[in-house]
């Protein structure tokens, strides 16, 4: 059995802002099978000590980045938790990232950095009859756990993986925060911690971790070009053989359209039929007129990295084409006013509801006819994995792990019938026009169309696969461990 720590800023079921969480809720259970006992360690925000019922205490620490703080643990939703209970670091109301105006937690290289030493404190020995042999860090936040393993002092050191979420999200502060991160003098170079003069949180974890994985194996080889590698593409040019790319899953329990507790009608692939009930209700939600025309859904962060600026240049011509939207979600200002603007243009055919729905999230994916990620870039993305599991053909850009997990209804690939969504390339207005265009044309064939939902619908999109990916990558690390050992001694 190989004991793993996940280290993360968010899980799900107990705190989510995106698909960290997913995968950081998702995997500790699909390894369990796999000879991996993974335990996750998470900040104490408001939203996780409300899942917590009778925690044990199983650590203090008199002087965690500037006040008092306790290790709790207690299995909560299948998550074998430990728990930062530090409550000048993470006990305030907002966003766990921003606060109420949006603006991030001026704090918050103290608040992850905080994350990341107790991640490599747990891994040296922190709390006696615990000692994970890998400690798997997710994106910044957790960045610091490999600068702290490798410049920490323990003779046996656990391995280490960095995971990369999304590129975009690097955890960048200036030097002046160096001296206070617990870290030698020596850390402070290109070959730890040191990234422009600053300290980079994720360009540590890329440069100091035994291992590194991102989320598909297109944005794996994405990253190490100028375009996509937002600064970090050398680095990672220069980690290649250290570098998977490991397709995210979803939780087959949590998105099931079988037992889906948030459709007015769960449907499996033989009663497909009984979507039409689920779509309804999504028209009635948006204020949507509720006939037969195509639905399509974006559930997103309203971004720019999301195509959303593509999306409000389109939305006539979807209307145009006969066809009706529905948009859930929160994000940059000016983009949240011109999916509203669109809105009021197209009454009764295009609907924006405002926030963060996890439910209605269920039900669009449930209802609508296609799912829309005209996203630039795309680590792996979920939404398109969650729309092939629930009938809702994905229609997305050909980038990152859209590219590698939907198959384009070409002609070729519509008459060998493995078809299950619509890709476009370039990302641009007018390529996604285009495709909103094929994807119309599609859902007029009735035939073809419900051919190609109940594809994707048959399509594995959940852990089993990549599980055994990442449990293979720690016996191959430990592999290693065992071998240098042999030859240390
Ligand atoms: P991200 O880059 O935001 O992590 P992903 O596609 O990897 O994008 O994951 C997004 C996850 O967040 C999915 O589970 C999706 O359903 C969910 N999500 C995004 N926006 C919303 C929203 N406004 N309400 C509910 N769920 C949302």
């Amino acid at each position: 059995m190989i004991e793993v720590l996940s280290v993360a800023s968010e899980a799900f079921p107990l705190v989510k802002t995106g698909g960290l969480a997913d995968v950081a809720g998702a995997l500790p259970g699909a390894l369990s099978g796999l000879d991996v006992q993974m335990r996750t360690l998470l900040p104490n925000y408001p939203a996780v000590n409300a899942h917590l019922k009778s925690p044990e205490t199983i650590a203090e620490i008199d002087d965690l980045f500037g006040g008092h703080a306790r290790l709790l643990a207690e299995k909560v939703s299948g998550l074998d938790l430990i728990v930062i209970d530090a409550p000048h670091l993470y006990e305030r109301g907002g966003g766990i990232y921003a606060g109420e105006d949006g603006a991030d937690w001026p704090d918050n290289w103290q608040r992850f950095a905080a994350l990341s030493w107790v991640g490599a404190s747990l891994g040296q020995g922190l709390v006696k009859g615990y000692r994970p042999q890998i400690i798997h860090a997710h994106d910044w936040q957790a960045g610091l756990v490999p600068a702290y393993v490798a410049f920490g002092s323990g003779r046996k050191k656990p391995k280490t993986i960095m995971t990369v979420h999304n590129l975009a999200f690097q955890g960048q502060y200036g030097p002046d925060i160096f001296p206070q991160l617990k870290l030698p003098p020596r850390a402070f170079s290109v070959d730890g911690v040191e990234y422009y003069g600053g300290v980079g949180f994720l360009k540590a974890g890329l440069q100091c971790a035994d291992a590194l994985t991102t989320v598909s194996p297109t944005y794996a080889a994405e990253v190490r070009t100028p375009e996509f590698g937002m600064g970090l593409d050398g680095l990672l040019r220069s980690r290649a053989s250290s570098l998977h790319g490991i397709l995210n899953g979803i939780d087959e329990a949590a998105w099931d359209p079988g037992s889906d507790e948030n459709l007015i009608a769960p449907f499996r692939v033989s009663t497909v039929a009984k979507r039409s009930q689920n779509k309804l209700a999504v028209q009635a939600r948006f204020g949507i007129h509720q006939d037969d025309s195509p639905l399509f859904a974006i559930v997103s962060r309203l971004t720019w990295q999301k195509g959303i600026d593509l999306m409000a240049q389109s939305v006539d011509l979807l209307v145009e084409l006969g066809a009706q939207l529905c948009v859930l979600g929160s994000g940059e200002p000016a983009l949240e006013a011109a999916m509203q603007a669109a809105a009021d243009r197209h009454p009764g055919r295009v609907g924006v509801i405002k926030g963060y729905n996890e439910g209605l999230s269920h039900l669009m994916q449930g209802g609508a006819d296609a799912v829309l990620v005209p996203s630039r870039f795309e680590p792996c993305g979920l939404t398109q994995l969650i729309g092939l599991r629930y009938g809702c053909v994905p229609v997305v850009a050909r980038t990152g792990g859209l590219a590698d997990t939907v198959i384009d209804a070409n002609t070729m690939a519509l008459n060998a019938s493995v078809a299950t969504g619509v890709q476009f390339s370039p990302v641009t207005a007018t390529a996604l026009g285009e495709a909103l265009r094929r994807t119309v044309a599609l859902y007029r064939q009735p035939q073809v169309w419900s051919k190609m939902q109940r594809r994707g619908m048959k399509t594995d999109v959940c852990w089993g696969a990549s599980a055994q990916v990442y449990a293979e990558l720690y016996h191959s690390l430990l592999g290693r461990t065992a071998k240098d050992d042999d030859q240390d001694d």
